[in-house]
């Protein structure tokens, strides 16, 4: 067992670990319409740590309200929009601390696009944040560290073009989409729709490419770094195989050098820490691990943008954590899946519900989701399972999952596994 691998697997989606907000009514995108389009330029100042930026935002036309969260520390220095509604602004704590709420409400009557601009600046993070989102060596930001406007939900998939300006010019700095980098400067245009704009980044980082994937580290011959990169190479060949090509192609894997904290993954892009402080020697570590945590990132990053409500959280964590395990299968042999898979069976039966009103617990989400999937696997068979779950468009609802389940073993099998999902006590024989 290694502490420091196996604590950051458990927390593997930083945006995820946000997605505690109940659904509120919001503007809802009309049938047809475009894909939200974000047109972004930021300035970073890393000495003085502040950004100032400006988002032009392009809604679909629709109605209601959409509103939009950023972090309380920026101010303001214009929020307008083009389509006659005017931005209503207040502080907010939801879906977390310290944000404000701009908020656009635009009469039932709205038949056109609606363009929102929200310009401020401010520090880069939080007062008294330890790990700088920026500095000298590495960059990680993302919808955590609200830098940038995002509906309050954060389940609003845009494609964005940005430019950003003020980067430390030895920083090698990734995304997702095209990306032209030139001194300071970082243009990144994304067709695809993601609810985030990442940008991570280390010095020194070197790629080394195989099949559907790029892997970025500065440190190549370190042998944990080494493990991952052989793993997210095993790991790309094995999706490849049962789900086909990527949505976005190639992953995108960065080490970042950061000794604590999670791997996440966003479609398209896998980040995960060197699991040591700068400087600090390799950290021991087994053969499983590295390979179950790259598994569960790549399931992420290959597929579908994950949905945020509760009831659909365990088809986004625990059917990656299944994949995990099945890929640990296909490398290392069915006694280390199995190792594993008894240490899930220890905490499944005090993990509370994976369906209910409140989001679920971290136990239910990565130990004993995977194992009522592999107890239903077992009942039903892995092909049937693999008909639902190992495709290009596998389903990403509850409801979705139990239909076609239903479709595949029957109604009572549907029946039964949403009774376990449901059930608290739930415990394996
Ligand atoms: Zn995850």
């Amino acid at each position: 067992m290694i502490p420091s691998i196996g604590s950051a697997a458990r927390c593997a989606s930083i945006l995820l670990t946000l997605l505690f907000l109940a659904v509120v009514p919001m503007r809802a995108a009309a049938a047809g319409s475009s894909t939200p389009h974000y047109q972004f330029s930021a300035r970073f100042d890393v000495k003085r740590g502040t950004l100032t930026a400006k988002a032009i935002i392009t809604l679909p036309a629709a109605g209601g309200e959409t509103a939009f969260v950023l972090g309380e520390r920026f101010t303001l220095t214009e929020t307008s929009t083009d389509c006659g509604a005017r931005p209503e602004l207040a502080p907010t704590g939801t879906p977390l601390p310290h944000l404000q709420r701009i908020a656009i409400r635009s009469g039932e009557a709205v038949r056109t696009a609606c363009r929102v601009t929200i310009a401020y600046h401010g520090p880069i993070d939080e007062a008294g944040e330890r790990s700088p989102s920026l500095s000298a060596d590495r960059i990680e930001l993302g919808i955590d560290t609200m830098w940038l406007p995002v509906r309050q939900d954060l389940g609003m998939a845009f494609s964005i073009d940005a430019d950003i300006s003020g980067l430390p010019t030895a920083l090698v700095v990734m995304s997702q989409g095209q990306l032209t980098r030139s001194g300071d400067r970082l243009r990144i245009h994304r067709v695809i729709s993601d609810s985030d704009l990442m940008l991570v980044g280390a010095v020194g980082l070197k790629r080394i490419t195989a099949p559907d994937v790029e892997f970025y580290t500065a440190i190549p011959d370190d042998p944990l770094v080494a493990k991952l990169r052989e793993n997210a190479f095993g790991a790309a060949a094995f999706y490849r195989k049962r789900f086909g090509a990527p949505q976005v192609g190639p992953v995108r894997m960065i080490v970042v050098p950061r000794g604590s904290g999670a791997g996440y993954a966003r479609r398209g892009l896998v980040v995960m820490p060197t699991f040591r402080d700068p400087g600090a020697p390799t950290p021991p570590f087994d053969a499983a691990s590295p390979a179950r945590f790259v598994a569960h990132e790549f399931r992420h990053a290959w597929g579908s943008t994950p949905d945020v409500v509760f009831a659909n959280y365990w088809m986004s964590e625990s059917v990656a954590e299944y994949f995990g395990l099945r890929y640990v299968e296909a490398t290392l042999g069915i006694a280390e899946r199995d190792a594993m898979l008894d240490r899930k069976r220890e905490v499944a039966a005090k993990a509370g519900p994976l369906l209910g009103d409140k989001r679920p617990s971290g136990a239910a989400l990565y130990q004993k989701g995977p194992v009522l999937l592999f107890a239903l696997e077992a009942k039903i068979g892995r092909p049937a399972l693999d008909r639902i779950l190992a495709r290009s468009d596998p389903p990403t609802t509850t409801e979705a999952f139990l239909a076609r389940l239903a479709e595949v073993a029957g109604l009572a099998v549907a029946a039964g596994f949403r009774a376990r999902l449901a059930d608290a006590a739930w415990q394996p024989d």
